[in-house]
């Protein structure tokens, strides 16, 4: 353990946090929108998202990949 490695900790530990704070945002702004149409591209990486996710999850908003980083940055928020 280096003094070195403890400055990276913390910086990657505030990116951390910055994304997770991007990421609620954008969670709880798709569901607002849930009620609406599906997306055709994830509202976070602008991939296309596939005709079976948009018909499977009505008022979808983003891909598998970044559904999965929301649900993660949520659930150790503890929501
Ligand atoms: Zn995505």
């Amino acid at each position: 353990m280096s003094e070195r490695g403890d400055v990276t900790d913390i910086a990657s530990d505030r990116e951390a946090e910055i994304r997770d704070d991007a990421l609620a945002k954008i969670a709880r702004k798709a569901e607002e929108q849930a009620s609406h149409e599906s997306a055709h591209e994830c509202r976070i990486c602008d991939e296309p998202i596939p005709e079976d996710r948009r018909v499977a999850v009505p008022g979808v908003q983003t891909c598998v990949d970044c559904q999965a980083d929301i649900e993660q940055a949520l659930a150790m928020r503890g929501l």
